[in-house]
Protein backbone atom coordinates (compact mmCIF):
# COMPACT_ATOMS: atom_id res chain seq x y z
CA UNK A 1 0.00 0.00 0.00
CA UNK A 2 2.31 2.79 -1.09
CA UNK A 3 1.06 5.89 -3.09
CA UNK A 4 2.56 9.43 -3.39
CA UNK A 5 1.25 10.22 -0.15
CA UNK A 6 3.02 7.75 2.23
CA UNK A 7 5.76 8.58 4.05
CA UNK A 8 9.11 6.88 3.66
CA UNK A 9 10.83 8.24 6.09
CA UNK A 10 9.72 9.06 9.97
CA UNK A 11 10.39 12.16 9.48
CA UNK A 12 7.70 12.82 7.16
CA UNK A 13 4.99 11.74 9.69
CA UNK A 14 4.77 15.15 11.12
CA UNK A 15 3.42 15.98 7.34
CA UNK A 16 0.23 13.95 8.01
CA UNK A 17 -1.23 15.66 10.60
CA UNK A 18 -1.48 12.92 13.36
CA UNK A 19 -4.40 13.20 15.53
CA UNK A 20 -4.35 13.68 19.45
CA UNK A 21 -5.49 10.48 21.04
CA UNK A 22 -7.98 10.03 23.24
CA UNK A 23 -8.59 6.29 22.28
CA UNK A 24 -9.38 3.54 24.92
CA UNK A 25 -5.75 2.88 24.78
CA UNK A 26 -2.93 3.61 24.43
CA UNK A 27 -2.59 6.72 25.46
CA UNK A 28 -0.05 9.19 24.32
CA UNK A 29 3.25 9.89 26.48
CA UNK A 30 3.72 12.30 28.53
CA UNK A 31 7.05 14.70 27.20
CA UNK A 32 9.15 13.32 30.72
CA UNK A 33 8.49 9.77 29.73
CA UNK A 34 8.93 9.95 25.81
CA UNK A 35 12.37 11.58 26.09
CA UNK A 36 13.03 8.71 28.57
CA UNK A 37 11.84 6.80 25.79
CA UNK A 38 14.11 8.30 22.97
CA UNK A 39 17.30 7.71 25.39
CA UNK A 40 20.13 5.41 24.14
CA UNK A 41 19.44 1.64 24.22
CA UNK A 42 21.48 0.52 27.87
CA UNK A 43 22.21 -3.38 28.33
CA UNK A 44 20.03 -5.37 30.11
CA UNK A 45 22.74 -6.29 32.73
CA UNK A 46 24.76 -4.77 35.07
CA UNK A 47 24.90 -3.06 38.40
CA UNK A 48 23.25 0.03 36.22
CA UNK A 49 20.51 -2.49 34.81
CA UNK A 50 20.00 -4.44 37.98
CA UNK A 51 19.32 -1.34 40.31
CA UNK A 52 17.19 0.43 37.58
CA UNK A 53 15.14 -2.50 36.99
CA UNK A 54 14.64 -3.39 40.06
CA UNK A 55 12.87 0.18 41.21
CA UNK A 56 10.53 -0.20 37.89
CA UNK A 57 9.67 -3.25 39.46
CA UNK A 58 9.26 -2.24 42.91
CA UNK A 59 7.02 1.03 41.63
CA UNK A 60 5.18 -1.29 39.35
CA UNK A 61 4.67 -3.27 42.57
CA UNK A 62 3.70 -0.41 44.86
CA UNK A 63 1.12 0.42 42.16
CA UNK A 64 -0.63 -3.03 41.77
CA UNK A 65 -0.42 -3.40 45.98
CA UNK A 66 1.99 -7.11 45.33
CA UNK A 67 5.81 -7.93 45.69
CA UNK A 68 7.81 -8.61 43.10
CA UNK A 69 5.61 -8.34 40.25
CA UNK A 70 6.36 -10.01 36.37
CA UNK A 71 7.55 -7.32 33.83
CA UNK A 72 7.30 -8.88 31.04
CA UNK A 73 8.03 -8.09 27.18
CA UNK A 74 5.25 -8.17 25.08
CA UNK A 75 1.09 -6.87 25.38
CA UNK A 76 -0.92 -7.21 27.84
CA UNK A 77 -2.43 -10.36 26.49
CA UNK A 78 0.89 -11.79 26.78
CA UNK A 79 0.42 -11.46 30.03
CA UNK A 80 -3.00 -12.87 30.36
CA UNK A 81 -1.73 -15.99 28.93
CA UNK A 82 1.38 -16.29 31.28
CA UNK A 83 -1.32 -15.89 34.15
CA UNK A 84 -3.46 -18.79 33.05
CA UNK A 85 -0.98 -20.77 32.30
CA UNK A 86 0.89 -20.47 35.41
CA UNK A 87 -2.64 -20.91 37.64
CA UNK A 88 -4.32 -23.48 36.12
CA UNK A 89 -3.98 -26.73 34.12
CA UNK A 90 -5.64 -28.25 31.33
CA UNK A 91 -8.48 -30.01 31.75
CA UNK A 92 -9.75 -27.80 34.91
CA UNK A 93 -12.87 -25.61 34.60
CA UNK A 94 -12.99 -22.16 35.56
CA UNK A 95 -16.02 -19.84 35.34
CA UNK A 96 -15.21 -16.58 33.16
CA UNK A 97 -17.93 -13.52 33.58
CA UNK A 98 -19.24 -12.61 29.88
CA UNK A 99 -18.64 -8.94 30.60
CA UNK A 100 -18.48 -7.92 26.65
CA UNK A 101 -15.78 -7.97 23.92
CA UNK A 102 -12.81 -8.74 26.68
CA UNK A 103 -14.39 -10.88 28.96
CA UNK A 104 -15.12 -13.21 25.07
CA UNK A 105 -11.04 -12.64 24.74
CA UNK A 106 -10.73 -14.41 28.70
CA UNK A 107 -13.13 -17.27 27.21
CA UNK A 108 -11.04 -17.62 24.06
CA UNK A 109 -7.67 -17.58 26.26
CA UNK A 110 -8.85 -20.16 28.59
CA UNK A 111 -10.07 -22.36 26.00
CA UNK A 112 -6.66 -22.01 23.56
CA UNK A 113 -5.45 -23.25 27.65
CA UNK A 114 -7.85 -26.29 27.42
CA UNK A 115 -10.00 -25.26 30.19
CA UNK A 116 -13.34 -25.85 30.77
CA UNK A 117 -15.21 -22.98 30.67
CA UNK A 118 -18.51 -21.57 32.32
CA UNK A 119 -20.02 -18.19 31.50
CA UNK A 120 -21.06 -16.54 33.57
CA UNK A 121 -23.99 -13.97 31.62
CA UNK A 122 -23.81 -10.43 32.31
CA UNK A 123 -26.42 -7.65 31.55
CA UNK A 124 -25.14 -4.51 29.22
CA UNK A 125 -23.79 -1.59 31.65
CA UNK A 126 -24.52 -3.87 34.40
CA UNK A 127 -21.76 -4.65 37.16
CA UNK A 128 -21.18 -8.43 37.52
CA UNK A 129 -23.42 -10.26 40.70
CA UNK A 130 -20.61 -11.92 42.43
CA UNK A 131 -24.04 -14.35 43.38
CA UNK A 132 -24.32 -15.16 40.12
CA UNK A 133 -20.60 -15.89 39.85
CA UNK A 134 -20.50 -18.30 42.88
CA UNK A 135 -23.86 -20.10 41.55
CA UNK A 136 -21.61 -21.77 39.28
CA UNK A 137 -17.76 -22.03 41.30
CA UNK A 138 -18.52 -25.47 42.84
CA UNK A 139 -16.17 -27.41 41.46
CA UNK A 140 -14.19 -24.58 39.63
CA UNK A 141 -10.79 -24.20 39.95
CA UNK A 142 -11.03 -20.27 39.64
CA UNK A 143 -12.80 -16.95 38.18
CA UNK A 144 -11.37 -15.11 35.66
CA UNK A 145 -13.07 -11.28 35.50
CA UNK A 146 -11.81 -7.98 33.77
CA UNK A 147 -11.71 -5.41 36.41
CA UNK A 148 -12.69 -2.85 33.67
CA UNK A 149 -14.49 -4.06 30.66
CA UNK A 150 -13.16 -1.89 28.19
CA UNK A 151 -16.40 -2.51 25.53
CA UNK A 152 -18.60 -0.79 27.72
CA UNK A 153 -16.45 1.33 30.56
CA UNK A 154 -17.89 -0.96 33.04
CA UNK A 155 -16.24 -1.30 36.62
CA UNK A 156 -16.60 -4.95 37.83
CA UNK A 157 -16.79 -5.82 41.64
CA UNK A 158 -13.23 -7.70 41.73
CA UNK A 159 -13.09 -7.54 45.37
CA UNK A 160 -16.51 -9.62 46.04
CA UNK A 161 -15.80 -11.78 42.76
CA UNK A 162 -12.78 -12.71 44.66
CA UNK A 163 -14.34 -13.79 47.75
CA UNK A 164 -16.98 -16.69 45.94
CA UNK A 165 -13.75 -17.89 44.34
CA UNK A 166 -12.32 -18.32 47.85
CA UNK A 167 -15.38 -19.59 49.51
CA UNK A 168 -15.05 -22.51 47.31
CA UNK A 169 -10.93 -22.50 47.72
CA UNK A 170 -11.02 -21.19 43.96
CA UNK A 171 -8.61 -18.46 43.06
CA UNK A 172 -9.17 -15.19 40.83
CA UNK A 173 -7.19 -13.91 37.84
CA UNK A 174 -8.21 -10.53 36.96
CA UNK A 175 -7.79 -8.59 33.94
CA UNK A 176 -6.57 -5.01 34.89
CA UNK A 177 -5.05 -3.88 31.84
CA UNK A 178 -8.40 -1.06 31.67
CA UNK A 179 -7.83 -0.37 35.17
CA UNK A 180 -4.46 -0.28 37.22
CA UNK A 181 -3.46 2.85 37.38
CA UNK A 182 -6.73 5.05 36.87
CA UNK A 183 -9.04 2.72 39.21
CA UNK A 184 -8.46 1.62 42.89
CA UNK A 185 -6.92 -2.16 43.16
CA UNK A 186 -4.60 -3.62 45.54
CA UNK A 187 -3.39 -7.26 45.03
CA UNK A 188 -2.99 -7.90 48.46
CA UNK A 189 -5.64 -6.17 50.64
CA UNK A 190 -8.06 -7.32 48.05
CA UNK A 191 -7.19 -10.93 47.85
CA UNK A 192 -6.60 -10.99 44.38
CA UNK A 193 -4.58 -14.11 43.48
CA UNK A 194 -3.48 -12.60 40.56
CA UNK A 195 -3.59 -9.21 38.70
CA UNK A 196 -2.37 -8.32 34.70
CA UNK A 197 -1.90 -5.06 33.53
CA UNK A 198 -0.03 -3.83 30.49
CA UNK A 199 1.90 -0.37 30.23
CA UNK A 200 -0.03 1.77 27.93
CA UNK A 201 -3.08 2.25 29.93
CA UNK A 202 -3.76 3.14 33.60
CA UNK A 203 0.32 2.81 33.62
CA UNK A 204 0.40 5.99 30.71
CA UNK A 205 3.93 4.72 29.29
CA UNK A 206 4.26 2.89 25.82
CA UNK A 207 2.95 -0.16 24.79
CA UNK A 208 5.18 -3.32 25.05
CA UNK A 209 5.25 -4.47 28.51
CA UNK A 210 3.12 -7.03 29.88
CA UNK A 211 2.53 -7.35 33.81
CA UNK A 212 1.20 -9.67 36.39
CA UNK A 213 1.40 -8.84 39.95
CA UNK A 214 0.21 -12.28 42.80
CA UNK A 215 -0.68 -12.75 46.22
CA UNK A 216 1.02 -14.81 48.40
CA UNK A 217 -1.96 -17.50 47.52
CA UNK A 218 -1.37 -16.97 44.09
CA UNK A 219 2.28 -17.69 44.32
CA UNK A 220 1.07 -20.90 46.46
CA UNK A 221 -1.30 -22.27 43.70
CA UNK A 222 1.61 -21.77 41.10
CA UNK A 223 3.87 -23.53 43.25
CA UNK A 224 1.26 -26.16 43.65
CA UNK A 225 0.71 -27.48 40.13
CA UNK A 226 1.78 -31.18 38.86
CA UNK A 227 3.33 -29.67 35.87
CA UNK A 228 5.26 -26.83 34.32
CA UNK A 229 3.22 -25.06 31.33
CA UNK A 230 4.04 -25.93 28.39
CA UNK A 231 5.72 -22.54 27.27
CA UNK A 232 9.32 -22.07 28.44
CA UNK A 233 8.81 -18.25 28.14
CA UNK A 234 5.87 -17.81 29.93
CA UNK A 235 6.88 -20.14 32.52
CA UNK A 236 7.20 -18.17 36.11
CA UNK A 237 9.37 -20.33 37.59
CA UNK A 238 11.85 -19.52 35.33
CA UNK A 239 11.37 -15.85 36.01
CA UNK A 240 12.01 -17.05 39.23
CA UNK A 241 14.66 -18.68 38.70
CA UNK A 242 16.62 -15.55 37.33
CA UNK A 243 15.58 -13.39 39.91
CA UNK A 244 16.94 -15.79 42.12
CA UNK A 245 19.73 -17.42 40.71
CA UNK A 246 21.18 -14.12 38.57
CA UNK A 247 19.53 -11.66 40.55
CA UNK A 248 22.27 -9.51 40.69
CA UNK A 249 23.30 -9.50 37.34
CA UNK A 250 20.70 -10.31 35.32
CA UNK A 251 17.48 -10.62 36.85
CA UNK A 252 15.34 -12.14 34.03
CA UNK A 253 15.55 -14.83 31.25
CA UNK A 254 15.54 -13.10 28.30
CA UNK A 255 17.20 -9.29 27.25
CA UNK A 256 14.67 -6.64 28.27
CA UNK A 257 13.32 -3.88 26.21
CA UNK A 258 15.28 -0.57 28.45
CA UNK A 259 13.72 1.89 27.35
CA UNK A 260 10.48 0.73 27.43
CA UNK A 261 11.27 -0.18 31.09
CA UNK A 262 12.33 2.95 31.96
CA UNK A 263 9.89 5.03 30.08
CA UNK A 264 7.70 2.97 32.53
CA UNK A 265 9.36 3.75 35.74
CA UNK A 266 9.76 7.53 34.52
CA UNK A 267 5.28 7.50 34.17
CA UNK A 268 5.17 5.65 37.55
CA UNK A 269 7.55 8.29 39.37
CA UNK A 270 5.02 11.05 37.74
CA UNK A 271 1.64 9.40 39.26
CA UNK A 272 3.51 9.19 42.54
CA UNK A 273 4.47 12.54 43.03
CA UNK A 274 0.60 13.46 43.03
CA UNK A 275 0.06 10.12 45.19
CA UNK A 276 -1.68 7.45 43.54
CA UNK A 277 -5.08 7.50 45.63
CA UNK A 278 -5.21 11.38 44.47
CA UNK A 279 -4.28 10.51 41.13
CA UNK A 280 -6.92 8.20 40.78
CA UNK A 281 -9.47 10.61 42.46
CA UNK A 282 -8.38 13.15 39.75
CA UNK A 283 -9.32 10.58 36.87
CA UNK A 284 -12.15 9.80 38.23
CA UNK A 285 -13.59 13.60 38.38
CA UNK A 286 -12.38 13.75 35.19
CA UNK A 287 -14.47 10.89 33.94
CA UNK A 288 -17.45 12.30 35.30
CA UNK A 289 -16.87 15.29 33.57
CA UNK A 290 -16.99 13.39 30.64
CA UNK A 291 -19.56 11.43 30.99
CA UNK A 292 -21.90 14.35 32.81
CA UNK A 293 -20.89 16.65 29.02
CA UNK A 294 -21.58 13.56 27.01
CA UNK A 295 -25.07 12.69 28.65
CA UNK A 296 -25.87 16.40 28.63
CA UNK A 297 -25.34 16.13 25.00
CA UNK A 298 -27.76 13.70 24.71
CA UNK A 299 -25.27 10.00 24.85
CA UNK A 300 -26.35 7.93 28.11
CA UNK A 301 -23.51 6.43 29.59
CA UNK A 302 -23.25 2.64 29.16
CA UNK A 303 -22.34 1.67 32.62
CA UNK A 304 -24.74 1.89 35.26
CA UNK A 305 -24.99 4.14 37.98
CA UNK A 306 -22.00 3.59 40.32
CA UNK A 307 -20.07 0.80 37.97
CA UNK A 308 -18.82 3.70 35.68
CA UNK A 309 -14.95 3.31 35.07
CA UNK A 310 -12.29 5.88 35.44
CA UNK A 311 -10.44 5.41 32.18
CA UNK A 312 -12.92 4.68 29.51
CA UNK A 313 -16.13 6.37 29.25
CA UNK A 314 -18.70 4.63 26.96
CA UNK A 315 -21.78 6.17 25.82
CA UNK A 316 -24.94 5.34 23.82
CA UNK A 317 -25.13 7.04 19.98
CA UNK A 318 -26.97 6.47 17.28
CA UNK A 319 -24.63 7.42 15.06
CA UNK A 320 -20.94 7.34 16.22
CA UNK A 321 -18.94 7.08 12.92
CA UNK A 322 -20.20 10.50 12.05
CA UNK A 323 -19.00 12.03 15.68
CA UNK A 324 -15.87 10.20 14.97
CA UNK A 325 -15.37 11.66 11.51
CA UNK A 326 -15.90 15.09 12.93
CA UNK A 327 -13.84 15.33 15.93
CA UNK A 328 -11.02 13.68 13.77
CA UNK A 329 -11.60 16.64 10.90
CA UNK A 330 -12.30 19.38 12.64
CA UNK A 331 -10.91 18.97 16.30
CA UNK A 332 -8.12 16.41 15.23
CA UNK A 333 -9.07 14.06 18.29
CA UNK A 334 -9.25 10.76 17.48
CA UNK A 335 -11.73 8.60 19.97
CA UNK A 336 -12.81 4.87 19.15
CA UNK A 337 -15.61 3.60 18.20
CA UNK A 338 -17.93 0.72 20.22
CA UNK A 339 -17.45 -3.01 20.77
CA UNK A 340 -19.54 -5.78 21.60
CA UNK A 341 -21.80 -5.93 22.97
CA UNK A 342 -22.10 -2.23 22.25
CA UNK A 343 -20.44 -2.27 18.49
CA UNK A 344 -21.87 0.45 16.14
CA UNK A 345 -24.16 1.83 18.85
CA UNK A 346 -21.41 3.81 21.22
CA UNK A 347 -18.24 5.88 21.27
CA UNK A 348 -15.48 5.38 23.59
CA UNK A 349 -13.47 8.05 25.29
CA UNK A 350 -9.94 7.21 27.05
CA UNK A 351 -8.28 9.36 29.62
CA UNK A 352 -4.87 8.26 29.71
CA UNK A 353 -1.60 9.72 28.99
CA UNK A 354 -1.03 13.33 27.75
CA UNK A 355 -4.52 14.15 27.13
CA UNK A 356 -6.15 12.94 30.17
CA UNK A 357 -7.22 16.68 30.88
CA UNK A 358 -9.73 18.87 31.61
CA UNK A 359 -9.31 21.14 28.82
CA UNK A 360 -9.25 18.28 26.11
CA UNK A 361 -12.35 16.68 27.47
CA UNK A 362 -13.96 20.04 27.33
CA UNK A 363 -12.97 20.14 23.46
CA UNK A 364 -13.83 16.95 23.10
CA UNK A 365 -17.38 18.07 24.81
CA UNK A 366 -17.43 20.85 22.57
CA UNK A 367 -16.73 18.80 19.36
CA UNK A 368 -19.37 16.45 19.99
CA UNK A 369 -21.69 19.17 20.40
CA UNK A 370 -20.61 20.81 16.84
CA UNK A 371 -21.34 16.54 15.66
CA UNK A 372 -24.66 16.22 16.51
CA UNK A 373 -25.74 19.99 15.24
CA UNK A 374 -24.19 19.24 11.82
C1 LIG B 1 -6.46 -3.33 26.01
C2 LIG B 1 -7.03 -4.50 26.74
C3 LIG B 1 -6.59 -5.80 26.51
C4 LIG B 1 -5.57 -6.12 25.46
O1 LIG B 1 -4.31 -5.69 25.84
P1 LIG B 1 -3.06 -5.84 24.85
O2 LIG B 1 -2.00 -5.03 25.55
O3 LIG B 1 -3.47 -5.30 23.54
O4 LIG B 1 -2.72 -7.28 24.78
C5 LIG B 1 -7.13 -6.82 27.26
N1 LIG B 1 -8.06 -6.58 28.20
C6 LIG B 1 -8.51 -5.34 28.45
C7 LIG B 1 -9.54 -5.14 29.51
C8 LIG B 1 -8.01 -4.26 27.72
O5 LIG B 1 -8.47 -3.02 27.96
Amino acid sequence: MTDAKTPRRISDWDSLGLPEMMIAGPGELHQQDLEVLGRQVIAHYGDIWTDLHAQAVDAVGRVLGADKPYVMPGSGSTCLDAAIFNLFEPGQRVVVTGTGFFGGRLMELARQHRLEVTEVEVDVGEPVDPARVGDQMKGAEGVITTHVETATGVRHPIEDIARVAHDVGAVCVVDGIASVGGEALDVDEMGLDAVVTASQKGLEAAPGLGIIGLSAPGRERVAARSTRPESWYLDLHVWDWYRREWGDWHPHPVTMPSNLVLSLLSSIQRMEEVGLEAWVAARADLAKRCREGLRGLGLEPIPAAGAEANLVVAAWTDDPGAIQKHLLEHEGIMISGGLTPAHGRSIRVGLMGRTATEDMVDRLLAGVEAALRD
